[in-house]
C-alpha cells in the first residue's frame, strides 16, 4: 500500500499519521517518507492494513491518496508511477546534464574502461569515448575480483583520477561501491553510484546507497542469478529508503554454456518496462564476455528497448588489467554509437507511426 501525502498537512497531522502507520507495521522499522516526482510518499506492507485501517487512512486529511499495488516491489511498480521516469546525471559537478530514460529518450552511452588502472590509462580514454560519442566515463576504482590475487583497483586514487577525467572531459563518471561505509565517499566523486551484480542483494550497502545525503543515481546491476522479481524488490530498498534515482541494468545472467560469459536476458528489456518506471540499460561487454559480439548485441538492447548501454572500452584491450577479452577500442565504439543513435531514431518514428493495438 502506497500512502502519498497531503502536501498541505499541518505537522501535527503528518505526526499523527506516522504514528498511526508505525503502529499498523508493528514498529517494526521507523517509517520513512520517499520524494517520488515531488510528492510525498510512504509505501508499507499490504498485509499491515485491513479495511477498516485503510478507510481511516483515507478519510486522514494528511493523506492525499491510497495507492494498492499488488506486487511485493511497490515504489518502483508502474502501477504506482504510470509514466516513465527519467533520471538526470551530472549537476552535481557542473557537468551538461545527462538524460536517462523517460519517453522517447534518446539511448544514453555509457563508456570506458573496466578498471582505472593509470592517469595515462583514463585520461587518454576518457577523451578517446568522448571523441566516439559516448556521454558518461565509467571506471572501476574498487573492483569485486573473483580472485584476491587479481587486480583489485586504485581505490581512491582511482576515484580521484575519474574526478580529474570528468574536469577535463566535462563527462560525468559512474563507478562501483562495494560497501556501505564508503557509499559516502564515492558519492562525493561519482555522478551515478554503480552497485555490481554480486552485490545485488547486498542489503545494507542497498539502503546505505538509499539513505545517502548526495542521493546520487544508483545504477544496479542484475544479479547474475537474480530473477527479475529479486532485483525489482533490490531497487525497491534504494527507493524505499529515500532515492527514487534508480537505473537497472541487465548485465547478463550465468548458465551452463560457457562459450558465452552469460547469457544476455533481453526479453527483459521490455518486461520490466512493463512491470517498472525506472530506466532499463544493458551492459554487452559483461553479458557476453566476448569483444566480437559487443556490437551485434548493442543494436540488439536497443532494439529491446533499452534506454543506454554501458560498454568496456579500452585503449588496447589485450592489456587491460581486468576483463579485456570483453573491451573494445574507442573506434569501434564510435561505430557502435553511430548505428545505434540511428537504430533508435528509426525505431522511434517508426513506433510513433504505429497505431497501438
Ligand atoms: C563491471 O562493471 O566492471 C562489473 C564488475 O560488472 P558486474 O557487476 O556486472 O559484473
Ligand atoms: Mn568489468
Amino acid at each position: 500500500m502506497i500512502i502519498s501525502l497531503n502536501s498541505t498537512a499541518s505537522s501535527e497531522e503528518r505526526a499523527d499519521v506516522m504514528a498511526h502507520l508505525c503502529r499498523l507495521t508493528g514498529n517494526q522499522k521507523p517509517v520513512s517518507t520517499v520524494q517520488i516526482d515531488g510528492q510525498e510518499v510512504i509505501a508499507i506492507d499490504q498485509q499491515s492494513i485491513d479495511e477498516y485501517n485503510a478507510t481511516l487512512l483515507k478519510d486522514h486529511p494528511a493523506v492525499a491518496t491510497l495507492t494498492n499495488v499488488k506486487t511485493p516491489y511497490q515504489l518502483v511498480s508502474r502501477v504506482f508511477k504510470s509514466t516513465r521516469s527519467s533520471i538526470v546525471v551530472g549537476e552535481a559537478h557542473n557537468c551538461d546534464p545527462v538524460v536517462i530514460g523517460g519517453e522517447h529518450a534518446a539511448p544514453v552511452i555509457m563508456a570506458g574502461p573496466c578498471a582505472v588502472e593509470s592517469r595515462e590509462q583514463l585520461l587518454s580514454t576518457a577523451c578517446a569515448v568522448k571523441e566516439a560519442g559516448a556521454q558518461i566515463l565509467r571506471g572501476g576504482a574498487f573492483k569485486p575480483r573473483t580472485s584476491p590475487y587479481q587486480f583489485q583497483g586504485l581505490g581512491i586514487e582511482g576515484l580521484q583520477l575519474l574526478a580529474e577525467a570528468r574536469a577535463a572531459t566535462g563527462l560525468p563518471i559512474i563507478t562501483e561501491v562495494m560497501e556501505p561505509a564508503m557509499v559516502d565517499v564515492v558519492a562525493q566523486y561519482a555522478d551515478i553510484l554503480q552497485i555490481g551484480s554480486r552485490n545485488m542483494q547486498n542489503f545494507p550497502l542497498l539502503l546505505a546507497a538509499g539513505r545517502h545525503a548526495q542521493k546520487r543515481p544508483v545504477l544496479l546491476k542484475r544479479g547474475f542469478s537474480s530473477t527479475i522479481d529479486e532485483w525489482l524488490l533490490a531497487a525497491e530498498y534504494i527507493v524505499a529508503a529515500g532515492n527514487p534515482n534508480v537505473i537497472l541494468c541487465e548485465r547478463g545472467i550465468r548458465s551452463y554454456d560457457p562459450q558465452t560469459r552469460n547469457v544476455f536476458d533481453l526479453s527483459c528489456v521490455p518486461l520490466l518496462h512493463e512491470l517498472t518506471h525506472l530506466p532499463v540499460i544493458v551492459d554487452p561487454s559483461h553479458a557476453t564476455g566476448r569483444r566480437e559480439l559487443v556490437p551485434p548485441m548493442s543494436r540488439a538492447g536497443i532494439a529491446a528497448g533499452a534506454e543506454g548501454l554501458i560498454i568496456e572500452t579500452h585503449l588496447d584491450p589485450n592489456s587491460a588489467l581486468c576483463d579485456g577479452r570483453q573491451s573494445i577500442t574507442p573506434e569501434q565504439l564510435q561505430s557502435i554509437v553511430r548505428t545505434t543513435r540511428q537504430l533508435a531514431r528509426l525505431l522511434n518514428e517508426e513506433m510513433a507511426l504505429t497505431p497501438v493495438a
